[in-house]
């Protein structure tokens, strides 16, 4: 049954007509105060025994629930750990025990809590005396085969299930082919102004939730952004301001909506697909609670696969990778190793950091390794792979995502950590590891196919809704609803965009003004003298192996001192320095074309690398040539150029927020040109900026009048028609201003 159509009356109605107590097994400890502070409002003595009640208090309720004096108590599923526990519960009087977020017993499902899998035994240990506790699983989310693994893992007798309120009749369900982000913006635009009402944006990742808030802010939208990487005042804070409908969006992962009770969501956009269909219902099911007519729309885009790709890759090491990183351990010879997993990652030749941090947990598990707590970083102990077992107040709600998602969004991603020690517990082969990661590359697969049915579905000719409720067995269906973007011949959210509405290539930038001009040409033959470049890169790429950026490629090719390349040994290559009669940006521009020419590829996430392509070690070895897109001045189309550069946005937000350029500059440890020419940039791209907060009055109209004598070809004859207490920046203004309007015109 999904989120919000009753699911816990199914156990709260029978705690108050039964005689005896009813246990609920919840996952969620972050809510269970909340939850039982409601039933008590409403009567219904209830109580919680988890993590954040220290043990005193805990007997105390239990002895309390013995004597009868509560009908309804909240258990974390860690408690029965305890044998003394379990012991105590059998003590009273049970009349229903209640597993709520079943799927989480199923090592098959999304969520999996090694925790749960005790609750077997509970079950048993409850009907032992013949009292004949009745036990109840609940879920939002199950498809049928991990219903049946509930079954099972609980040890359930011929149970009765019950399948229902799947379908959600007043949510529209579209998804959208999208190839380029600016047309996302523009389709989320036209979302919040049809939809008069709060929606909800969700996006992959921290930075992805960052970029699009300020992206939207740029367009003059009300949004704020939410993520576990902010501070806990920030996101309190956010979450306020969309709840309280301060703000009309709310960009997020999917760190945000556990328990997010607002009923008004008019709309749920996906910037990014969801690893799943599950995550995907879970997520949109967070509109339209009040039963009113809302919209859910899925911009897709065949690439933001690779983000998947990356996380899965990272949270499931193959064994593999996990011999290198016990190899890498030994090969220093030491007890005691302090190595960042960054560090160990370039010594095993691993591109993906996050893989290391798993295998780190997994040779820890299998006592090969021990990490040291430190104390910098006491957060950690909740640094684990997804799949690892949860414990006490660290769950902070994740139910229902995928476990890779969970862990794009999970505390392990907390920057400038410390590295732990590592203690080296024994000195085996690494063929003769204990760990076994057959469970592993089982849980990696199944994140596989949970992503291509997450695929399919976005390219399924069929009804939308159908797909949906099939995935979860629910069959009470037609077989098309007639609302949802296939089977509706006219879905507002895909018909292309009117002129108005696509948002224009940046004009703002020298950079982006020449980003637009390059949209029209095309890739040419190299002459000898650029072929040969382009092997010296593809050969520095290629012994780099995959582990690098392109920055630090092109720094190494021009043979920087820089100190990222010196203690990565860079300079220890061949190739290191083969370019030295190369600036920075020029070799960049090569490298940005043979990344479009598919002879590099760079990978997805937070740190992308740049790894060669078998067709770039054909080009390698002279034994193909490929045309590329270069520039004349030395400047790349950048495929995928932000509106404006997010730091622009950044002080844009910030002056439309009423803050004076000089507060700007203080705040953003920036100076005061730097944040002027960031209001330039977002002048010239049409952004409403107040210029009399910039200008005053008098000092304008003797711009203009210069400007009407002097044109705004050159800035310099305007300037020096003007006093000296006129500066530059403030001509800019106003010169952008004036060819703005020239333009609308
Ligand atoms: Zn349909």
């Amino acid at each position: 049954m999904p989120t919000g159509s009753g699911k816990s009356l199914c156990y709260q109605l029978p705690a108050l007509m039964f005689d005896g107590a009813t246990v609920v097994v919840s996952p969620l400890i972050a809510l269970m105060k909340d939850q039982v502070d409601a039933l008590r409002a409403r009567d219904l003595p209830a109580t919680f025994i988890n993590s954040s009640v220290d043990e005193k208090e805990q007997w105390s309720r239990i002895d309390a629930l013995r004597r009868g004096e509560f009908k309804l108590v909240y258990v974390a599923p860690e408690r029965f750990r305890s044998s003394r526990f379990l012991e105590a519960l059998k003590s009273i009087s049970v009349s229903l025990f209640a597993v709520d977020e079943a799927h989480c017993i199923s090592t098959w499902g999304h969520d999996f809590r090694p925790d749960y899998l005790r609750l077997k035994h509970v079950v048993q240990a409850l009907n032992d005396d013949g009292s004949g506790t009745q036990t109840i699983a609940l879920t939002a989310t199950a498809t049928p085969y991990v219903r049946s693994d509930i079954i099972q893992q609980l040890g359930l007798n011929k149970p009765e299930t019950f399948v229902s309120g799947f379908d959600r009749p007043n949510l529209t369900i579209d998804v959208v082919h999208t190839e380029k982000e600016r047309e996302k913006i523009a389709r989320i635009k036209r979302l919040a102004k049809t939809n008069d009402g709060s929606g909800i944006v969700y996006a992959a990742t921290r930075k992805a939730v960052e970029q699009v808030a300020l992206q939207l802010q740029g367009q003059g939208l009300s949004v704020t952004a939410y993520h576990a990487g902010m501070g806990d005042a920030a996101r309190v804070k956010a979450q306020e301001d969309f709840m309280t409908g301060r703000t009309q969006m709310i960009v997020a992962t999917n760190a945000f909506g556990m328990g997010i009770d607002k009923p008004d969501i008019r709309f749920v956009a996906h910037y990014q697909m969801p690893g799943s269909i599950e995550s995907y219902y879970q997520e949109i099911g967070r509109a339209g609670r009040d039963g009113l007519p809302s919209s859910c729309v899925l911009l897709f885009n065949y690439a933001d696969k690779n983000t998947h790709d990356f996380f899965i890759e990272g949270s499931y090491p193959n064994a593999d990778q996990v011999r290198d990183v016990y190899r890498v351990l030994l090969s220093t010879g030491l007890k005691q190793i302090e190595l960042s997993a960054g560090e160990i990652a370039k010594r095993a030749g691993i591109r993906n950091e996050m893989a290391v941090q798993s295998t780190l947990y997994l040779l820890e598990r299998a006592g090969h390794i021990h990490r040291l707590a430190n104390a910098k970083n006491f957060e950690e102990t909740v640094a684990k792979p997804p799949w690892a077992t949860h414990t006490g107040t660290a769950f902070t709600g994740t139910a229902g995502v995928s476990p890779a998602a969970a862990t794009r969004d999970s505390a392990r991603q907390k920057p400038g950590r410390a590295p732990r020690a590592i203690l080296m517990l024994d000195n085996v082969r690494p063929d003769k590891l204990r760990v076994t990661p057959g469970d592993v590359e089982r849980r990696a697969a199944l994140e596989r196919r949970k992503l291509r049915e997450m695929i399919e579905f976005c390219y399924t000719e069929h009804c939308y809704r159908a797909a949906i409720l099939d995935y979860f067995g629910d069959r009470h269906h037609a077989r098309n609803c007639g609302s949802c973007g296939n089977c509706s011949t006219h879905s507002v959210a895909r018909t292309a965009l009117a002129d108005g509405e696509m948002l224009d290539e940046p004009q703002a930038s020298g950079r982006s003004r020449k980003g637009s001009a390059i949209l029209s040409s095309l890739p040419r033959a190299l002459d000898d003298n650029e072929n040969l470049r382009v092997r010296k890169i593809l050969a520095c790429a290629s012994r780099m192996k995959g582990r690098f950026g392109k920055n630090v490629l092109a720094a190494t090719l021009r043979g920087s001192a820089a100190k990222h390349v010196m203690q990565a040994h860079l300079n220890a290559l061949s190739t290191y320095g083969l370019l030295k009669d190369m600036r920075q940006d020029e070799i960049v521009v090569f490298i940005d074309a043979l990344c479009a020419a598919g002879c590099l590829s760079i990978s997805s996430g937070d740190y992308p690398t740049v790894s060669i392509t078998e067709l770039g070690e054909r080009v390698m070895g002279e034994q193909e040539r490929v045309p590329l897109l270069l520039t004349q001045d030395g400047l790349a189309k950048d495929r995928e150029e932000p509106l404006l550069p997010a730091t622009a946005l950044q002080t844009y937000t910030l002056f439309r927020n009423g803050h004076s350029v000089a507060d700007i500059a203080r705040q953003r440890e920036l100076v005061t040109n730097t944040i002027e020419g960031h209001l330039v940039e977002c002048i010239a791209s049409g952004l409403p900026v107040d210029l009399t907060k910039l200008v005053s009055d008098s000092n304008r109209t003797q711009i203009e009048n210069a400007i009407a004598k002097h044109g705004t070809e050159k800035l310099k004859p305007i300037r020096e028609a003007l006093p000296e207490s006129i500066t530059y920046n403030m001509i800019r203004f106003v010169v952008e201003r004036q060819r703005l309007l020239k333009t609308a015109k």
